[in-house]
C-alpha cells in the first residue's frame, strides 16, 4: 500500500498538511479501488478544515499552470496534476430532515464524513498525516465487505436510501461494474424505497444507468434494475418488454431477457455506448406492434419502425443527448432485421448494395448488432443463421470493394439534371435523381456518369421533358 501513497501528490499534501496543522486523507474511490487493484486516477481528498484552502496550498506548491477549479458552493476545489484529477473537500456533517431533501451541511469529523457516504466500500478512508501515514480508516467494515464482494450501506439501508435515493442507482451500478451482490437487507430496502427515485433528476438518473450499461455484463445490472423496482420508475418502456404472454398453447419469448442477452452480447465485442443502447432498444416497439394470428401465432409486424420513432421521445424524456448520437441508435433499430432477413433468402447483389446504401459507415456495428441478436436456444438454428451471416458479410465485401457505395451519392446530381432540361427545383428533379438512384442500386445500369445521364435523358423523356436548348 505505502508504494502507492509514495506519489508524489500525497508525499507535498502530507507535507502541506504537517506545516498548517490540519488533518488530511484519502477517502471513496480511490482508496477502494486499490484495495481491488483497479487503476484509478481520480483522487478524492478530505481535509478536516478547509479543502479550498488545502486546495490553494497544493496548486501553489505543485507549480500547476492549469487553474484551480473552485466550488464555492459546495465547499469544493479540483486540481488536475499530470493525468491525476484530485478533489478536495472539507470532512463534512450531513443531516436530513423530514419532508425535504436538502440536507442539513455542517462541517464534521473524518467519522461524520464516513457515515454520510452510499457504501461501506466507499467509506474507508487512508491517513496521509505524519504520525500514522498510510493506516487505514475503516469503521464500517468496508475490508471485508471487499472481500465477501458485498455492497452494503454503512447506516440502517432504509435511511440511506431515503436520504438520498440515487444510492439505489448506485447499488445496482457498483454490484454490476464490481460483479458483487447487493447485501440483501439492502436490495429489500431498495425494493420498499425503489418508488422514491421519482424525485432524483434525469441527468443523475441517467450518470448511474450509462455506468451499468458500460459494465462488462450489463445484462445483470438491469435485471437488478428490474426486480429492485427501480426500472420501471424511470424507464416504463424498457419494462414493459418483460413477461409471457400465452395464447392458445402458444407463448412469446420474453423480449425483457432477449433484448439483456443481446445487451450482452453486443457488449462483449463492443465499447461503444451507443451501441449498447441500440440493442436495448432494438425490440422496444415490440409490446406495441404485438399480435396474435390465428395462422401465424405472435407476431410484432413493423416493430422496428415503430421502434425507430420511439427512439427520439425516449431519448428526450431520458435527458439524453438529440444528436448524432441518438440518430445513429434510430438508424441501427430500424435497420437492425435487414441483414437477419438478408441472410434467410438468396443473398442478391441489389439486396446488399441497398443495405450498404442506407447504413453506409455504420454497417459494420449494424452487423454486429444483428448478429448479436440471434439469442435462439435451438443450436441448428443458430449455426444455420451464422452460416448464412457469413455468406452475407462476405457478400458486403465484394460489393463494396466493386461499388464503393458507402456514404456513395449517385453520379448526377440535382444540378446536373436542372441545367440539361433547363429546370429550376421542382417535383421532376426528384423523380428523376430517385429513379436514376434505384436503377443503380437494382443493379439495372452500372454506377458509371455516363450510363446515369442516359437513363436521366430516358426518364425525361417519359415525363415530356425535352433538353435545354
Ligand atoms: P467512480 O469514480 O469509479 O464512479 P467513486 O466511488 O469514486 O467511483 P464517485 O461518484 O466519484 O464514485 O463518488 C466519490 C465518493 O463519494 C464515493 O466513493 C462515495 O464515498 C461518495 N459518494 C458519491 N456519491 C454519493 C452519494 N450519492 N451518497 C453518498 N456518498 C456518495
Ligand atoms: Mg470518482
Amino acid at each position: 500500500m505505502e508504494t502507492f501513497l509514495r506519489h508524489r501528490i500525497f508525499e507535498v499534501l502530507s507535507g502541506l498538511a504537517a506545516g498548517k496543522g490540519v488533518k488530511v486523507y484519502v477517502i471513496g474511490g480511490w482508496v477502494r479501488d486499490l484495495f481491488l487493484k483497479r487503476e484509478s486516477k481520480d483522487i478524492d481528498i478530505v481535509v478536516a478544515g478547509s479543502g479550498i484552502e488545502m486546495a490553494e496550498a497544493m496548486h501553489e506548491a505543485l507549480g500547476l499552470k492549469r487553474k484551480l477549479q473552485v466550488f464555492k458552493n459546495f465547499g469544493t476545489a479540483m486540481l488536475h496534476y499530470q493525468d491525476w484529477q484530485v478533489e478536495f473537500v472539507g470532512a463534512r456533517k450531513e443531516s436530513y430532515r423530514h419532508g425535504s431533501r436538502k440536507p442539513i451541511v455542517e462541517d464534521g469529523s473524518l467519522e461524520d464524513d464516513l457515515k454520510r457516504r452510499d457504501f461501506t466500500i466507499n467509506a474507508m478512508a487512508i491517513s496521509l498525516n505524519k504520525e500514522d501515514f498510510g493506516t487505514l480508516i475503516d469503521p464500517f467494515g468496508g475490508q471485508k465487505d471487499l472481500v465477501k464482494k458485498l455492497v452494503r450501506t454503512p447506516l440502517d439501508p432504509d435511511v440511506t436510501y431515503s436520504d438520498d435515493p440515487l444510492r439505489m442507482m448506485r447499488a445496482v451500478r457498483f454490484s454490476t461494474q464490481l460483479d458483487f451482490q447487493i447485501h440483501k437487507p439492502s436490495f429489500e430496502a431498495i425494493r420498499r424505497n425503489a418508488g422514491r427515485l421519482g424525485i432524483v433528476s434525469m441527468e443523475r438518473i441517467m450518470d448511474e444507468f450509462n455506468k451499468i450499461l458500460l459494465a462488462d455484463k450489463p445484462g445483470r445490472g438491469l435485471l437488478m434494475l428490474q426486480e429492485a423496482g427501480l426500472l420501471g420508475v424511470f424507464f416504463p418502456e424498457l419494462e414493459a418488454l418483460s413477461g409471457v404472454e400465452v395464447k392458445h398453447g402458444k407463448a412469446h419469448k420474453d423480449n425483457f431477457i432477449h433484448t439483456l442477452k443481446v445487451l450482452d452480447n453486443v457488449s462483449d465485442r463492443s465499447d461503444n455506448l451507443w451501441l449498447r443502447w441500440a440493442a436495448l432498444l432494438h425490440d422496444i416497439a415490440k409490446p406495441a406492434s404485438k399480435r396474435y394470428e390465428e395462422a401465424n401465432g405472435w407476431t410484432f409486424h413493423g416493430h422496428e419502425y415503430l421502434g425507430y420513432k420511439m427512439v427520439g421521445p425516449i431519448f428526450r424524456k431520458l435527458k439524453l443527448p438529440m444528436n448524432e448520437k441518438m440518430k445513429f441508435v434510430q438508424k441501427m433499430v430500424l435497420l437492425h432485421l435487414r441483414p437477419i432477413v438478408l441472410s434467410q433468402s438468396i443473398v442478391t447483389d441489389s439486396a446488399v448494395r441497398r443495405l450498404l446504401f442506407e447504413a453506409g459507415d455504420d454497417i459494420d456495428d449494424l452487423m454486429l448488432l444483428c448478429e448479436a441478436d440471434i439469442t435462439s436456444g435451438n443450436p441448428e438454428k443458430v449455426k444455420r443463421y451464422l452460416n448464412n451471416f457469413e455468406l452475407v458479410r462476405q457478400k458486403l465485401e465484394e460489393i463494396e470493394e466493386k461499388d464503393r457505395l458507402r456514404n456513395w451519392q449517385p453520379p448526377v446530381t440535382g444540378e446536373d439534371i436542372m441545367e440539361y432540361f433547363g429546370l429550376k427545383p421542382c417535383r421532376e428533379v426528384g423523380v428523376i435523381k430517385t429513379a436514376i438512384r434505384e436503377a443503380i442500386l437494382d443493379g439495372h445500369i452500372p454506377n458509371q456518369r455516363q450510363e446515369a445521364l442516359e437513363r436521366m435523358k430516358e426518364e425525361g423523356k417519359k415525363m415530356g421533358l425535352t433538353p435545354k436548348p
